[in-house]
C-alpha cells in the first residue's frame, strides 16, 4: 500500500477534504490566484498569447476579478490547429521549451489534422491526481479491480487508468479489444469497474447476454464509468444500462485538448463535479455574455495550472448548463448538469441561428403531429430555403393546408425563421436506432 493510501484509509469520504468542501468564496479566491499566475506564464512563455493579448489591449495585470477574464480573447480548435501547422511540431501556444514536454495526447477532432495536447511532468502528475480524486468521489476504492476499455492513445488517453492506479485499484489496461475478449478478461480478473462509452456499455452487456452470460449474475462489474457521448447524463439511458449490468453508471466529461476528464459524477449521480482547481469554466450566450446559472450556453474553458500549453478561454462548442449549489455528497465544486448539444448542430438559415431543438419544441406543441420531423435546407438562387417535414399523428384527417399554415406561423413567431412546411404520413421519415438525424443540409452539396 502506498504512503498516500496509508494516510487516506479506504473509508474516508473525500480524497482531498479541505479542497473539496471549501466555500464558494474560497473556490473563487483559489481560482483567481491561480489564474493571475497562469496568465503571466502564458504571456511570458507563449508568443501566440503575447501577440493575442497585445492585439486585444489587455495583459495579466488587468485581471483583478474572475469577471475580468472576459476582456481576454477566446481561442478555438481551428486556432490550435493553425498555430500547430505554422510552428511545428507543437505550435506557439505552447509556453514551455519542448524539452520540458513529456507527453502528448493526440486528438483528431473535426478538422482532420491531429492536434497535440502537450503536458509537462507536473501537468501529467496533476492530471493523475485529480483523476484519482474523481474516481474516489464515484466510489472507486483500493479493493476494486478496474478495467480501462477506452482507446489508450487517441482518445482521453492513458492517464485516466493511471488515476485508478494512484487510488490503489488493481488496474487492467485493456484498451479497445474485441468484446468477447474483454468479457473474458472481465470474468477472469473479476473486474468490479469498467470505463467505456455509454453505447459500448450497452453493446457489451447485450453481447454478454447473447453468449449466455448475465452481467448481473456472472460478472462482478458494479461501477461503469462512461464518457464520450451524452448518454451518461440522460437518466433514461443511464437507468437502462444500470438495469442491464446491475451496476451504477457514472458520467464523465473530458476534452483531450485540456485534460482527459474535466468532471465526473459522484455517488449521488446528480451532475458532474468540475475540477475547478485546474480548469475555470464560463457558460456564454451568442453575444459572449454569461448566462444565468442553470441556463444553457457555450462552454468556454481556461486552464489554471497546465503549464505546457495554457488554454485561455477555449471555446469548446459544447452547449451546457451548470450549478454551483452544494451537492448532497458534501462537495462544493460546481457541477456540470449536462451537455445538451454541439454548437455545430446549429443551423444558420437566412442569417438566423436555429437549433433543431427549437423546431422540436414547436412540433411537440401540436397534437396533430406525432413528434417526428426533419429540417431540409437548400440554397435556391443564392438564397437559403428551409423546409420542415413533419409527420402527422396516426388517423389525422383534418384540414392539412390550414395545419401547415398554423405550424409555419408558430415556428416563425418562436424562432424568427420562415419555413415551407411539408406534411407527411406517419412512418415516412427514416428512423435511427441510435441518434435521430434531424437535419438535411443540402447547401454544401453545391461545392461537392
Ligand atoms: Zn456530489
Amino acid at each position: 500500500m502506498s504512503a498516500v493510501l496509508a494516510q487516506l484509509g479506504t473509508e474516508r469520504r473525500f480524497w482531498a477534504p479541505a479542497l473539496e468542501t471549501q466555500s464558494r468564496a474560497d473556490w473563487d479566491a483559489l481560482k483567481l490566484e491561480r489564474l493571475r499566475r497562469h496568465l503571466r506564464h502564458a504571456a511570458e512563455g507563449s508568443p501566440y498569447y503575447r501577440a493575442a493579448f497585445a492585439a486585444a489591449g489587455v495583459g495579466p495585470e488587468d485581471l483583478r476579478t474572475l469577471d475580468d477574464l472576459r476582456r481576454f480573447p477566446t481561442l478555438d480548435k481551428r486556432t490550435l490547429r493553425d498555430r500547430q501547422l505554422a510552428v511545428p511540431p507543437l505550435g506557439d501556444i505552447v509556453a514551455v521549451p519542448e524539452r520540458d514536454v513529456v507527453y502528448v495526447c493526440a486528438s483528431s477532432g473535426s478538422t482532420g489534422v491531429p492536434t497535440a495536447s502537450p503536458f509537462t511532468a507536473e501537468d501529467f502528475d496533476d492530471w493523475i491526481d485529480y483523476e484519482a480524486r474523481q474516481f474516489w468521489s464515484s466510489g472507486l476504492r483500493p479493493e476494486d479491480r478496474y478495467g480501462h476499455a477506452l482507446n489508450l492513445s487517441l482518445f482521453v488517453g492513458g492517464p485516466c487508468v493511471l488515476g485508478a492506479q494512484r487510488l490503489g485499484a488493481l488496474s487492467v489496461h485493456a484498451g479497445t479489444l474485441p468484446s468477447e475478449r474483454l468479457l473474458q478478461i472481465a470474468q477472469q480478473f473479476r473486474l468490479t469497474a469498467l470505463w467505456t462509452t455509454p453505447s459500448y456499455a450497452w453493446y457489451l452487456g447485450e453481447t454478454a447476454l447473447k453468449q449466455g452470460l448475465d452481467p448481473r449474475r456472472d460478472l462482478q462489474v458494479r461501477r461503469l464509468f462512461v464518457a464520450g457521448e451524452p448518454g451518461g447524463s440522460i437518466p433514461q439511458t443511464r437507468q437502462r444500462i444500470e438495469a442491464l449490468w446491475g451496476a451504477k453508471v457514472y458520467d464523465y466529461y473530458g476534452l483531450s485538448d485540456i485534460f482527459g476528464s474535466c468532471a465526473g459524477m459522484c455517488e449521488q449521480q446528480d451532475g458532474l463535479h468540475w475540477a475547478e482547481d485546474h480548469i475555470h469554466w464560463e457558460v456564454l450566450d451568442a453575444a459572449g455574455e454569461p448566462v444565468r446559472e442553470g441556463e444553457r450556453g457555450e462552454l468556454v474553458l481556461t486552464t489554471l495550472t497546465k503549464r505546457a500549453r495554457p488554454m485561455i478561454r477555449f471555446r469548446t462548442g459544447d452547449i451546457v448548463s451548470f450549478t454551483t449549489e452544494p451537492c448532497r455528497c458534501g462537495r462544493t465544486s460546481a457541477r456540470l448538469l449536462g451537455v445538451h448539444g454541439r454548437l455545430d448542430d446549429m443551423l444558420i438559415v437566412k442569417g438566423v441561428n436555429l437549433f433543431p431543438s427549437d423546431v422540436e419544441a414547436v412540433v411537440r406543441r401540436f397534437a396533430e403531429f406525432n413528434g417526428e420531423y426533419r429540417l431540409v435546407v437548400e440554397r435556391v438562387q443564392h438564397l437559403d430555403r428551409l423546409t420542415v417535414e413533419v409527420e402527422t399523428a396516426p388517423g389525422f384527417v383534418g384540414d392539412a393546408p390550414g395545419l401547415a399554415g398554423r405550424f409555419a406561423h408558430a415556428l416563425k413567431s418562436a424562432s424568427g425563421v420562415s419555413a415551407e412546411v411539408r406534411l407527411l404520413a406517419p412512418e415516412t421519415l427514416p428512423r435511427a436506432t441510435h441518434k435521430a438525424r434531424r437535419v438535411d443540409d443540402r447547401r454544401g452539396a453545391l461545392w461537392g
